[in-house]
This record gives structure tokens, sequence and C-alpha cells, in this order.
């Protein structure tokens, strides 16, 4: 009998060790009881991220960023500029140092890479990718948050050549949007466009249509276009005291004895002084700049001609371009198809609404944006303005607010401290503004991921605030831990 009962359990264990094996079948993705769609998490722009001849034994990072050998010709420069009393030579020198850190990422006048560049690719859902479960911060720290909180295979993240004209990258979009539709067995996806992704999905929205998209997140985007970008292709550099100030105070704004200092120095007038110095530089070779740099290395970059608002298209177009409009005509024509891509977007963003489509927008402010041209005093997140990654808010130039006197269109949708104003925004009620986070947020295991996952997994009225837990204007501290503005 003993001998019985043990042979039973042996029998009964052997076969308690299969049964995880038989529920991992069981468990096997099943789309129609599956509520959950793949995302298909779509990056910004990252100047580290492209590579000369990608995957031969000859690559090299496209940013040439050799420290000693910049340092050693900038020295060079000013030495002879010294010795030959010709500060046009130096200058020379200065700017082809810039040239050649930047020039392997040039286009040429289709707006295509003049150089053989490439980037890793992802084709498959991103749990396949070991450094795609390791991410920490940004789009990455988002693609490892969904690779662990959404269900198995539901995660795929795009990773491309951010130069390339926005269409030619919807075309990746679109393969990557149909491959996690055939591969989860779901009709539909979630696109989370962070930065320069708004611009790409856009185009996509614009070329595809949207019958296989459930639902569209604009984190930290580019969907309504860049000041900067029409700051730079109108030829408005500019560097003012107040400005650098503000952004070199938050750069050390965790070291109180450099932040006493740079105070100290900016009461004293030093950020003045230094400015009539840039002034000079910019006024007497504005020009140079851009001839020697900024045209051959950024200006056929196809997606910041997207980037440019409309009101300043014809004299970005007249400063880059000149009378050369003839040289220029195949860039000039793709150029006018962004635009009119971006003319159009509001009205296809509305119909997707009306359709069904959910969207969010989210946009952060309260960090100064980097000092270098003329709107560089619109309030932002470090990288973009919160002006247009809100989809085009009331917003406050930086450290400032609208006024006690200022009165909303609807109350309700002022930022408690006066310097947002969502009245305006073009979807003010899918919305949300976050004082504090920086460009794009997402960290892993932060608050802000647990918000991202909200967003993508919440059942029910989709619209901004619909949780008590991230109501529509959040302020978020370093680590993107969320509160409510109150
Ligand atoms: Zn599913």
């Amino acid at each position: 009998m003993k001998k019985l009962i043990s042979v039973i359990l042996a029998i009964s264990m052997i076969m308690l060790m299969f049964i995880p094996a038989f529920a991992k079948v069981g468990e096997e993705h099943n789309h129609e009881e599956c509520s959950t769609y793949p995302v298909i998490i779509i990056r910004g722009m990252d100047f580290g991220g492209l590579t000369v001849d990608y995957g031969t034994e000859n690559s090299t990072p496209a940013i040439n960023a050799d420290v000693p050998e910049i340092i050693k010709a900038v020295f060079k420069a000013i030495l002879t500029g010294i010795f030959t009393f010709n500060i046009d030579n130096a200058f020379d020198v200065v700017l082809g140092c810039a040239y050649d850190i930047f020039k392997y990422m040039s286009m040429d006048e289709n707006g295509d890479s003049l150089y053989n560049i490439g980037q890793p690719k992802y084709p498959e859902s991103a749990d396949n990718y070991e450094d795609l479960c390791n991410g920490d911060w940004g789009e990455f720290g988002m693609v490892r948050t969904c690779i662990e909180k959404l269900p198995d295979g539901h995660t795929y993240y795009l990773n491309y050549d951010w130069r390339l004209d926005p269409f030619v990258v919807s075309d990746e979009i679109n393969a990557l949007v149909n491959s996690a539709v055939e591969e989860t067995g779901h009709d539909k996806v979630n696109i989370v466009c962070c930065s320069m992704g708004g611009l790409m999905t856009v185009a996509y929205l614009t070329e595809y249509g949207y019958e296989k998209v459930n639902r569209c997140l604009f984190m930290s985007s580019t969907f309504c276009g860049a000041q900067v970008a029409s700051d730079l292709l109108c030829g408005r550099l500019e560097i003012t005291a107040d400005n650098l100030y503000n952004f070199l105070a938050s750069l050390v704004s965790e070291q109180p004895a450099v932040e006493f200092l740079i105070n100290g120095l900016y009461k004293i007038g030093a950020f003045k002084g230094l400015t009539k110095i840039t002034d000079f530089v910019i006024d007497n070779y504005k020009q140079d700049i851009y001839d020697k740099v900024l045209k051959p290395v950024f200006c056929n970059m196809l997606p910041l001609w997207g980037l440019v608002q409309t009101e300043d298209y014809e004299t970005a177009k007249a400063f880059v371009f000149g009378n050369n409009t003839d040289e220029n005509v195949s860039l000039i024509s793709k150029a006018d198809k962004l635009q009119e891509m971006m003319k159009g977007r509001t009205e296809l963003i509305n119909n997707m609404i009306d359709d069904g489509v959910e969207i969010a927008v989210v946009a952060h402010y309260d960090a100064p944006l980097a000092p270098v041209y003329e709107n560089a005093d619109f309030n932002g997140d470090g990288t973009l303005e919160t002006y247009q990654m809100s989809g085009y808010a009331t917003v406050a130039k930086y450290g400032e607010t609208l006024g006690d006197d200022y009165v909303p269109a609807n109350p309700k949708y002022l930022s408690p401290d006066k310097v947002v104003d969502l009245s305006t925004a073009l979807f003010p009620e899918y919305t949300y503004i976050i004082k504090g986070a920086t460009h794009v947020g997402g960290n892993y295991g932060s608050e802000y991921a647990d918000f991202l996952i909200w967003l993508l997994t919440f059942d029910g009225e989709f619209y901004a605030g619909a949780s008590e837990r991230y109501p529509q204007f959040m302020v978020s501290d370093s680590d993107l831990t969320l509160s409510k503005f109150e």
C-alpha cells in the first residue's frame, strides 16, 4: 500500500512538473481575449546614434568628436589669429573644425545622405533585442517599461535615420505597424511618438491613414513643428545675456556653489560682456557660419523643413536658397510637400478623433532652451518649445507668467502658476501639461513610466484627466515622480 501511495505521489509530482509547460501553451496570445494593443514607439532624433559604414569593420560614429584634436585645432586657430593679426583666418579654422565634427551628417541636394550612414534596426518585437531590454531613460526607458508591463511580443521600437525625408521614414513606420499587426493578431496598434517622432508620425498618418491606429500618444513631440528649426533656417541666430544665463543656471541648479558664482557673474554684467563678443561674431561671421557649416550640414535635412512654422517658410526658403532655387528644385519640392502635410495635420487628427482614434498630447515646461536662437526665450523642456509641443497652447516666456490680469478663454485650461493656457491649444481636452519633466521623460522605474503604461492600457473614456492619479496639469520632480499641480 505504502508503495502504491509512493508511486501515485511520484506520478503526481511528475505531472505537476509538467503543468507549467501545459499552462504556457494555454497562455499563448489570443488576440480575441487580449485587450492590449501592440505599441510602436517612434523615437526622436539622436546625434550620437548614426554610424558611418554601419555594420562593417570600418564603422565610425557619424559625429567626429575627437576632443583633443578639436582643442588642438582651436588653439592653433587662436595662435594663428594672434600672430597674423587676422581674426578672419582664425575664425576660418574654427569653422573648419566645426564642419569636420558634423560633416558626415550632411545630406545632398535631394535630401539624401551624402555618406554611407546606418543605425541599428529592430524589425522584430523589442523583447528580441538585449539592448532594448536594458534601457534607462527617455525612449529606451519607455521601451523597457513596455517590454516588462505589456503582454509578451507587444512592444516594437522604430530606430530610424532622423535626417531622412519624413515620407521615407513613414514607409518604415508602415512596415513596423504591419509586422505588429501580423505577429500579434490585433487589427490595430498604439503609437507612441517622441520628439522628432511626432513629425514622422504625421507623415505616416498622412501617407497611410489611420485605419490601423487605435491610440496615438504625442510625447514631447514635433507634431506642430519646432521653433528652433524655424529660427535656424531663417538665419535667426542670437545669443542674449538673459537666455545664456538662464540656460547655464539650469545646468548647474544642483550645484549651489557654481550656481552662486554664475548668479554673481550675471549681476556684475559678465554675461552682457560675453554676449558683446558673441554679438560681434554673429554680426560679422553669420554668413560664414551658415555657408561653411550650417548650410552644408543641416539645411538639406528635410525633417527640419517639416518643422519650420508655416508663417516662417517663405523667409526660410529665401534665406537658405536665395537665388539658387533652380539647383535646389528637388529639395524645395519635397519641403513644399512637408509644409502641405503640416497644413493638413489638424484636420487629419480631428478626423481621426471623429472616427474613434484616441489621442493624447503630452508637453512639459519650465526649462530654458539652448540660448543660440532668437526665440530661445520661449518656455520649454530643455530641448523643444512648449508652444509647439502642446499644439499651440499660450505659454509665457521662460521665467515669466501670463500675468495676473490674464484672462483665459476657459479658466479650467490655465495652469495654476499662470504660465500655460491650453484654451488656444489644438486639442485641449486631450493635452497633458507637466511642469518640470525632462524632454520625453519616460525613465525606467519612474512614475512617468507608470503614466505611460496608463496612457497605453486605460480602458475607458480617454481624455486628459480621466484618472485622478494623472490630472491634466501635473508637476514632476527630477526623478519624474508626478503629482497633481494645484
Ligand atoms: Zn494582445
